[in-house]
């Protein structure tokens, strides 16, 4: 086989996969990826949860580089942004990963249970699971915790609940989400924690943080209200993301990056050819066809690229038969049909059966993988694959 792709990124830069071996490690993601998955986000809260998490994380230092811009509350959208380059409006490349984390609302209490609305797919199943109340301190301006409780589904018929431990008053405004600590078993590489979607979030920050000693102009949207209530139209869901876009001129390339199913869920299936632990995902359509969808020229690029990226031990796997849910895409997909789904594997996305679970190493495979792709089009391999012969 030809080494086109690897070829061109070497000409760019001769020292990447070296770099990229040595500074994208389980460790460096996972300094991203324990804060961010442990700090609570519930759907509208992300400007003043994990945003401000990630502004301390990325430090001053990085912060006030000249080619990197980042604004917890960007236009007042509710949605992060992380910029690399001096266009503040033309971006060749945007990331996009939610934020949030699924989220319930509070109805008044009934003989000690608070009822709960989902504004997401809500997929656990009867049990309980750990789980805060959190509310806005309007004294001090910041979201805190008023209770931790369980969450309670007795019938999937029924409204799940949320039962506080301690006997506050609740009431609307406040929020429920589920509540856990990351953990990561460095034999294994298995974390489990809040992971739908801070893995695919800690990814791409350090993909960004990487690609800030380059010249790119890229853009990296944290976005915020990934769902609301569950439905067939695509706008309930990605609804943080759709107040995006129109601050950004076309882009060249993008990514969307969330957590892809490892096991029989609601929706569908794990891959056919490869599992946990085997390398980042990628495929061709989100949610059976109805969300995002891939080009086929940008496909079998992508085929190409994970083609060769296996050869410089970069582990990045076509997803067949396995399921993906709609992300970040759906909204850009109104402005360019480029869109590329990558991820990784995760089971008990939503908590359906069992706190979330990944590996760590298929994380640092996608964050090298998205490295690699977004350092793609400033190559002149990439301005030739667009002339359209
Ligand atoms: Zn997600």
């Amino acid at each position: 086989m030809s080494y086109e792709l690897t070829d061109a990124l070497n000409e760019v830069d001769p020292e990447i996969f070296e770099r990229l071996k040595k500074e994208i490690t389980p460790e460096s993601l996972y300094q991203y990826l324990k804060p961010i998955a442990d700090t609570h986000a519930p759907s509208q809260s992300t400007a003043w949860t994990r945003a401000k998490v990630i502004e301390g994380l990325l430090g001053s230092e990085f912060l006030s580089r000249q080619n990197v811009t980042f604004i917890r509350n960007f236009e007042n959208t509710g949605n992060t942004v992380l910029m690399l380059g001096n266009d503040q409006r033309k971006k060749k490349v945007w990331l996009l990963a939610h934020l949030d984390m699924i989220t319930y609302l509070i109805e008044p209490e009934e003989n000690g249970a608070f009822p709960l609305t989902p504004i997401c797919y809500h997929l656990m199943e009867p049990g309980e699971r750990e789980a805060v109340a959190l509310g806005f301190n309007i004294s001090n301006s910041s979201y805190e915790i008023v209770t931790h409780g369980v969450i309670r589904v007795e019938d999937r018929e029924m409204k799940p609940s949320f039962i506080p431990n301690d006997a506050v008053p609740l009431h609307p405004g406040m929020r429920v989400c589920f509540h856990s600590e990351l953990s990561w078993d460095r034999d294994t590489g298995v974390v489990r924690g809040s992971l739908d979607d801070a893995g695919g979030v800690a990814a791409l920050i350090r993909a960004a943080v990487f690609l800030a000693d380059y010249d790119i102009e890229l853009l990296l949207g944290l976005t915020d209200e990934e769902e609301g209530k569950a439905g067939l139209g695509s706008q309930t869901i990605c609804r943080g993301g759709a107040r995006l876009p129109r601050y950004f001129d076309q882009p060249e390339l993008v990514i969307a990056s969330d957590i892809h199913e490892a096991a029989e869920m609601y929706g569908g299936k794990g891959p056919d050819n490869f599992g946990l632990g085997d390398g980042a995902s990628f495929a061709e359509k989100s949610a059976h066809g109805v969300g995002e969808i891939t080009p086929p020229h940008l496909y079998e690029l992508k085929r190409k690229l994970a083609e060769e990226l296996d050869m410089v031990g970069i582990r990045l796997r076509e997803n067949l038969g396995g399921y993906l849910s709609r992300t970040e895409g759906i909204n850009a997909m109104y402005r360019t049909p480029n869109i590329s789904l990558m991820g990784f594997l995760g089971e008990n996305r939503h908590f359906q059966r069992d706190v979330e679970s990944a590996n760590i190493s298929d994380l640092v495979d996608l964050s090298k993988a998205i490295v690699c792709f977004a350092f793609l089009t400033t190559t002149q391999l990439w301005h030739d694959f667009w002339k359209l012969q």
